[in-house]
């Protein structure tokens, strides 16, 4: 396992490759980012603005897909008032939303004073397709994420609102499998580094039935295409950096998680709207060596706040903390055993990168 000799990002990182200063494609963008004309890019969302307050549409000018966290908040801001769009925020509603993460969408929707819909997936059928994305990929969360990219387009082509504005660019800003400059359109985000090749008609036995899956299922591009609904990424128009936009709601309202930050995090504020989340992280740290302290000190070295001598004290500190202050709800919320769980983890545990001592598992490469 090799390190990014800029950031802390491993080579294990799936789609990260090293040029020959050892940087990654995080550090890459870093540069990249600093040599765009910020200026013309908002330039090029007011268009895109203009057209849309012209065209004078009956329902809504714009969706923004909000979580009550930091980044939505900021996001549905620039659109809502920044740019004086009619804006409907809707939410995939989370099943064990904490209580922080309760009050930040309350606040965000008094904050912000726009209308705001809240979808909830079928418990049943949210459940199963976790529960099978848990065992068979050691990754819940895909089902989150197929659901909210494919619910809110289709919301969006049910009311017809001719735009939906997604944060960032997640290949492009902190580097993935896809390869591509930063890029406006996000009508492909249903094939993101978040959900890859799969869809939801992987998860079908008998158990779901097609007639229970509309939400995840995003329509043809086609379709799309024609309806003339328009899917974009705000960070290619604004700078995108996790800590500002803290910084930004802060002042709104939003709350980070009051007990500090969750076991193995850095950060306060970061993901900790819901409770089945950060074991789908850690299993990150299970599949590739690196998890929420890596992720969350690279935000902040990628934008100088952070030095790396930090960042690598950081994460050598953290990463071996352990995600299961939650883990009874995540047992019962998958409907599995702790056996079950414990046989999940060993399954995805990458022995290349884990070595068994003194009756546990301890990650064989630390950075330095
Ligand atoms: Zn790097």
């Amino acid at each position: 396992m090799k390190f990014c000799s800029s950031c802390v990002m491993p080579d294990t990182k799936p789609g990260i490759w090293f040029d020959e200063r050892g940087y990654c494609n995080a550090c890459r963008t870093k540069e990249v980012k600093a040599k765009i004309d910020w200026g013309q890019r908002l330039e090029e969302l007011e268009l895109i603005v203009e057209d849309i307050k012209k065209a004078n549409h009956p329902f809504y000018d714009c969706i923004v897909p909000v979580s009550g966290g930091k980044d939505s908040w900021y996001q549905a801001a620039v659109l809502a008032e920044q740019m004086g769009l009619k804006v409907l925020c809707v939410t995939l509603a989370a099943h064990l939303p904490t209580t922080e993460g309760i009050d930040n969408l309350n606040n965000m929707i008094k904050d912000l004073n726009v209308d705001h819909m809240k979808i909830t997936i079928k418990p049943s059928t949210f459940k199963k397709i976790r529960q099978k994305c848990f065992l068979r990929q050691g990754e819940p969360n895909w089902a989150e994420h197929c659901a909210m990219f494919s619910s809110v387009i289709n919301t969006a082509l049910i009311y017809e609102v001719p735009l939906v504005v997604w944060g960032e660019d997640i290949a492009f800003e902190f580097g993935g499998i896809q390869r591509s400059d930063s890029k406006p359109s996000a009508i492909a985000i249903d094939k993101s580094d978040l959900i890859k090749e799969k869809t939801v008609f992987d998860w079908l036995d008998d158990d779901v039935s097609e007639r229970d899956i509309f939400f995840y299922k995003y329509p043809d591009y086609d379709k799309l295409e024609k309806s003339g609904v328009k899917s974009i990424y705000l960070g290619h128009f604004v700078k995108w950096y996790g800590r500002q936009n803290y910084d930004f709601v802060k002042e709104r309202g939003f709350v980070g998680r009051r007990a500090g930050p969750l076991p193995g995090n850095f950060l306060d504020y970061d993901n900790m709207d819901e409770k089945l989340c950060e074991i789908n992280i850690w299993f990150k740290y299970l599949k590739f060596g690196f998890w929420r302290a890596t992720d969350q000190t690279c935000y902040d070295l990628w934008n100088d706040k952070l030095t790396r001598e930090e960042a690598v004290k950081i994460v050598n500190d953290l990463q071996d903390e352990k995600p299961f202050n939650d883990l009874e709800d995540f047992l019962n919320f998958h409907m599995i055993t702790r056996e079950q769980f414990d046989e999940t983890v060993d399954k995805f545990r990458n022995k290349d990168l884990w070595d068994f001592v003194d009756g546990e598992w301890q990650m064989k490469y630390k950075v330095s």
